[in-house]
């Protein structure tokens, strides 16, 4: 663009409202927007009021241009009628400028209409949607698009509460260049619905977004991206998910859940993301030229295959540690004539041309039981490249593959191979790292073999938008200042209200008396040697934002009150984020004042996502040392994602070490799991019905190295999944057997 031009449209933004000018758009070569300037207009619009008022007379090719700042509370409803080579633009003054917090969402009603530039953060949104395409009566959005806009956690105050941040109806509508991050409630992050009344050919396109942070929800609904429903997934839906770029996407065990049929997966980078892409339902979808890079994060996951006719072609799978649903591919056992909402067999894929490198798994028949009887059919697995190390197997064979015809894949050799087939020869293969950033076989007479030399993941910096940062890192313990505090009443409070997340409170030795429960609302590190006393029922109170470390402290329970149920560490009820807590060379003693004094209760409505005890000492204890189990709906929640307890002595701790509850059949998540190794515990779970180590539905549990003496049991109940248990090398005494 000229600068003549550019100031031309710097000055049409600065006068008053209803100024009539070219319509500038930030892409002045798109042959589209100088048709705009033909005849449309720029208003700028300064408040609610004027954008109403505005609204009823837009026309098209008009850009209205909102003014820079913050706007509370704003429904923004941009219902209206623009015309291909005209459409009616609703644009920031400055891209990232413009923010919408408070209760504020966008609806779209009408055709060619484009938003972008906006920003949704400090709020939540008023309705179910953060953006819709839909109005009101049923009124959708056609040929419109939403670019270059953020929604960074904008989450409703409670993780059960369900909403999705972007819902795309109507059809042939376009999202892309955005930038999402943070969603940690329920509710998949952007879904496609899709309805008869107005055609299920919906034809959107989904492209070079910025889809962050999404940590685990501990449930069902933690979806990224789902297109479509099982009610409708027969039908297609020719959507495109393309060259989007997908970093921490860990909601749940379907990072995208495809359910339609018809749709095209291509070009996608998926990073240190726990799940797979679930083709869940729907018939003859493709999934293209992806690439999964796991760093060996545990649950990260590749391609998960159920249905008819799905093809998965030249994808490039590296360091994915997943298993099971999550494995680098699944390939899904069926649920023979079953209902709509379960599983259809797998019949008719094709699998080709795949490099699958230092991967954990590839499951064929994955998921097989009494109900998912039916293995997969007519289908091929072909030219695929699997790189392993140490001679492991990754294949995993769960029923009959006699209907996967194998042909001309390589796999370096295992020591013993789950697949006796021809079609797998096996040998070794040098690899090296091209410049696309991807691993190729040396060998040039392998270049058939597993993804094309040709394949460009798409980069991080050509996604989302480039005027808001990628890597808002969380904030962890140590990263502020170090404060001092003297030994004495009331200082301990006082340094917590003054401190910054990331702060690291210096203790002396000497003695802290607190009157008050301390609200812990971001992370924060106690370290020293003082000792910690407390006259209220919870020293420590984990609320939203908040996490807390306690390295080499004393915390004495004496002088709290004569009742039942205290707590050193409590958490709200119903917390959005989740927490951590670690708990290091640290004592805790004299919690015995009265009945079920515990260490750590979790609320309902919480996920801790860590929780580390790491040399500690835990002795004359009343209740629980971590009481996790406030879910106990069996509705496939729970209150921590993982749990690792190590080298710690408990010692006369009536309620037990550890209780970790996770009810129900859901099988949307990954955990909880415990790592339990190299501790002493001695008459601990003496109570009632109180077992020293009570796990119900843990799914990965280590329990090794550990002496048991005069203890209750460790009891292990087994809900759901296939849940990995070693418990080996431990001494039992006085101590009944697991
Ligand atoms: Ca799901």
């Amino acid at each position: 663009m000229s600068s003549a031009l550019l100031s031309l449209c710097r000055l049409s933004i600065a006068l008053p409202l209803l100024a009539v000018l070219p319509a500038c758009t930030s892409q002045m070569a798109d042959p589209m927007a100088l048709s705009a300037m033909k005849h449309g207009r720029v208003l700028l619009v300064h408040d609610q009021a004027q954008f109403q008022a505005l609204m009823t007379s837009v026309r098209p090719g008009d850009r209205l241009v909102l003014a820079d700042g913050v706007w509370r509370d704003f429904r923004v409803d941009f219902f209206a009628e623009g015309q291909e080579g005209a459409p009616i633009t609703l644009a920031a003054q400055t891209p990232g400028k413009v923010i919408l917090s408070g209760r504020s969402s966008l609806r779209l009603a009408g055709s060619h209409l484009v938003v972008t530039g906006l920003v949704f953060r400090d709020g939540y949104t008023p309705t179910g949607e953060v953006i819709a395409f839909r109005g009101e009566k049923g009124a959708v959005a056609t040929q419109s698009r939403v670019t270059e806009t953020v929604i960074d956690g904008y989450n409703r105050p409670s993780r059960q509460e369900s909403d999705h941040w972007v819902a795309l109806y109507g059809s042939d509508n376009r999202f892309d260049h955005n930038h999402l991050v943070g969603k940690t409630n329920q509710g998949a992050t952007l879904v496609v619905v899709r309805e008869p009344r107005y055609g299920l050919d919906n034809r959107h396109r989904i492209d070079h977004n910025y889809f962050g942070t999404r940590p685990s929800l501990g449930s069902n609904g933690g979806e990224t991206i789902r297109v479509g429903t099982s009610h409708q997934s027969r039908s297609n839906s020719g959507t495109v998910v393309e060259y989007n770029y997908f970093e921490r996407c860990d909601g749940e065990v379907e990072i995208i859940s495809n359910k339609s049929g018809g749709n095209i997966y291509r070009g996608n980078v998926f990073v240190e993301s726990a799940g797979a892409l679930t083709l869940r339902h729907g018939n003859g979808n493709l999934v293209e030229d992806n690439v999964f890079l796991g760093n060996g994060k545990p649950h990260t996951g590749g391609i998960r295959v159920i249905n008819r006719d799905q093809t998965i072609r030249n994808n490039y799978m590296e360091g994915l540690a997943g298993r099971s649903f999550a494995s680098a591919i699944a390939v899904l056992n069926g649920v023979p004539g079953g209902p709509i909402n379960r599983y259809d067999p797998v019949v008719n894929a094709s699998i080709t041309r795949n490099s699958i490198v230092n991967a954990a798994s590839i499951e064929l028949a994955a998921g097989a039981d009494q109900e998912r009887s039916a293995p997969p059919t007519n289908s091929r697995f072909t030219q695929n490249l699997i790189v392993g190390a140490e001679g492991a197997e990754i294949f995993r064979v769960l029923d009959d593959v006699a209907g996967i015809a194998f042909e001309g894949n390589v796999q370096t050799p295992v020591q013993k191979p789950a697949l006796a087939v021809p079609g797998i020869t096996r040998h070794p293969v040098e690899l090296a790292r091209a410049p696309n950033g991807l691993l190729y076989p040396v060998d040039p007479a392998l270049s058939g073999i597993g993804v094309r030399r040709d394949l460009q993941p798409v980069a991080k910096e050509d996604v989302g938008v480039s005027w808001y940062a990628k890597d808002a890192a969380p904030i962890g313990f140590g990263s502020g200042r170090t404060l001092e505090v003297p030994p004495g009443d009331g200082t301990l409070s006082a340094a917590i209200a003054k401190a910054d997340a990331g702060d690291v409170l210096l203790l002396r030795q000497g003695l802290y008396r607190v009157d008050e429960v301390l609200a812990v609302s971001k992370p924060l590190w106690l370290r020293g040697d003082g000792e910690i006393r407390f006259t209220r029922p919870s020293l420590f109170r984990v609320e939203e934002g908040g996490s807390l470390r306690l390295t080499g402290v004393t915390i004495n329970g004496a002088d709290a009150p004569d009742a039942t149920g205290n707590a050193v560490i409590r958490t709200a009820d119903g917390m959005g984020r989740n927490y951590e807590v670690r708990l290091e060379n640290s004592v805790f003693t004299g919690l015995d004042v009265n009945k079920a004094f515990h260490v750590l209760a979790a609320g309902k409505g919480t996920l801790a996502g860590f929780i580390q005890v790491d040399g500690s000492t835990f002795t004359n204890i009343t209740g629980t040392v971590l009481k996790l189990d406030a879910e106990t709906d069996d509705l496939g929640l729970y209150n921590a994602e993982s749990v690792e307890i190590t080298r710690s002595s408990f010692s006369d701790v009536t309620g037990g070490v550890l209780s970790l509850y996770r009810g129900g059949k859901d099988e949307s998540t990954f955990g909880p799991r415990l790592d339990f190794t190299g501790n002493r515990v001695t008459r601990a779970g003496t109570g009632q019905q109180a077992p020293s180590l009570r796990l119900h539905g843990v799914q990965a549990i280590r329990i090794t190295g550990n002496r048991f003496t005069d203890s209750g049991m460790v009891s292990v109940v087994r809900t759901v999944g296939e849940p990995v248990i070693t418990i080996q090398d431990n001494e039992f005494t006085g101590t009944p057997k697991p």
